[in-house]
């Protein structure tokens, strides 16, 4: 089996691309792709990563279950099926909303995997970290560990921050990377080199939060905030799954001159995010960026019709 296939025994290798656009081009602006989309079919992206050192744990416990959150298109909750099914761990997912007549093709997939599927109410699932809800769980399945939702926590340091190892980081003056919960976010920042710049790109609506979030991530792994990051609270494009023109029509502008296929949800917005900070003449003549892209192929399944309609709507406002 290829050492890409089999997880978290060993880092996959994957590709640096270095992305011919124009405008970049123009600029003087170098920009490089870190293709982490390749790091696995199934355990995409920064999740392999986020998840690798919290299975290491797990495996090393006497408890073989996990238990976790997310919504119907999770990526999160895609990648723990597949490597729970792969490592022998017992998977359990609690889902946002009630359990509708079709699953998702991402809730089929981990179905398949194996993982068992526990469909909870909006309201219920906002207080899903209650302790008399866990209780119920936990006589329904028995004593799990439990994943948050996204799968962060400091465990997710030491995982992502050998992220930057898979790639000739002193090559680079700035890293971007799209932030859900923040926790690779946290990673590249611990992991980077004194001079480089890390530009987080929250993908929620009033995303400010993530600045106290990502501190005590990193303050829980025992590392100091050695600074040299900032988050860009204007690339939400209205908030978590939302899809406006302009980033439909700037994920085919990438796909179109690189061949390469970003998702809406977290790497279009990181991509358009840097777009933006060209235009605005924020990237310096000369510098090297480096945007990484986190994988997460696998929900746009479920965006395709929303992103095909906001592409036609770009197409008839220019
Ligand atoms: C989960 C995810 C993120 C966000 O990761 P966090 O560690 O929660 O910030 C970014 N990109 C993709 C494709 C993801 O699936």
């Amino acid at each position: 089996m290829n050492v890409n296939e089999f997880p978290f025994s060993s880092n996959p290798s994957v590709p640096v691309v270095t992305v011919e656009l124009a405008d970049f081009q123009a600029a003087g602006v170098r920009l490089d792709l870190l293709r982490l989309d390749r790091v696995h079919p199934m355990i995409s992206g920064n999740k392999w990563f986020k998840l690798k050192y919290a299975f290491e744990a797990v495996l090393r416990s006497d408890c073989q279950r996990v238990l976790s959150f997310g919504g119907a298109w999770s990526n999160h909750i895609h990648a723990l099926a597949f490597a729970g099914r792969e490592r022998g761990v017992e998977t359990i997912a609690v889902i946002r909303g009630d359990e509708p007549v079709k699953l998702s093709d991402t809730l089929q997939d981990a179905q398949r995997w194996g993982m068992s599927l526990e469909f909870v109410s909006r309201a219920q699932y906002r207080n899903k970290y209650d302790e008399v809800f866990l209780q119920s769980l936990r006589a329904r399945y028995g004593e799990f560990h439990l994943l948050p939702e996204g799968g962060s926590g400091e465990w997710v340091v030491a995982g992502c921050r050998e992220i930057l190892s898979l790639c000739d980081i002193a090559d680079y003056d700035l890293v971007c990377c799209a932030c859900g919960t923040g926790g690779t976010l946290a990673g590249l920042i611990a992991g980077k080199p004194k001079g480089l710049a890390v530009l987080g790109v929250p993908v929620l609506k009033g995303g400010d939060f993530l600045y106290q979030d990502i501190r005590n991530i990193l303050f829980r792994a025992g590392v100091d905030d050695p600074g040299g990051w900032e988050l860009d609270l204007e690339g939400h494009e209205g908030g978590y799954a939302k899809i406006t023109p302009a980033l439909a029509l700037s994920m085919r502008y990438f796909f179109e001159a690189t061949g390469v296929e970003l998702e809406p949800v977290y790497t279009g917005k990181a991509f358009l995010a840097l777009q933006r900070k060209l235009s605005a003449g924020e990237l310096a003549w000369g510098s090297r960026v480096l945007l990484i892209h986190t994988g997460g192929m696998q929900g746009l399944r479920g965006m395709q019709e929303t992103l095909s309609k906001r592409l036609s709507q770009s197409r008839e406002s220019s």
